[in-house]
């Protein structure tokens, strides 16, 4: 570990952002005592303000081009009850921020169809470079 960040760091600054993150991106950054890292966060923070810091389920994110697994691993993230997310809720958005996040998203539908695409021919896939 010597200096640098702990597991547990590691992992509160990976969930920090309130997103679902796969058990298997953190088991990465953090060998195998992830899960136990989360139990363990989780059972401090009850101790201390009587609820628990992540939640947990089955794992359903799109793991199209990486970290694929079959098994049936957990994702965690922040309590949203208790934790404010960093993005706004789809429903505060204002019509043109929307809009925006309408195109982002037909944007990224798109370059995933081209890319299983590609894949399903063996070929690489490509990345979007920058956003315009
Ligand atoms: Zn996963």
């Amino acid at each position: 570990m010597g200096s640098k960040e702990s597991y547990r760091e590691t992992i509160e600054r990976i969930l920090s952002d309130g997103n679902w993150h796969c058990i298997l991106g953190l088991i990465k950054e953090t060998g195998l005592s992830a899960r136990n890292r989360i139990s363990e966060i989780n059972i401090n923070n009850e101790e201390e303000f009587g609820f628990i810091k992540y939640e947990g389920k089955k794992c359903n994110l799109d793991h199209t081009f990486d970290n694929q697994h079959k098994a049936s691993l957990y994702m965690y993230r922040l309590n949203p009850e208790k934790y404010a997310p960093l993005h706004k809720d789809p429903s505060e958005l204002s019509v043109e921020e929307e809009q925006i996040r309408q195109e982002e998203m037909k944007r990224e539908d798109k370059l995933k169809m081209v890319n299983e695409m590609l894949q399903q021919k063996g070929l690489n896939k490509i990345e979007l470079k920058g956003t315009e």
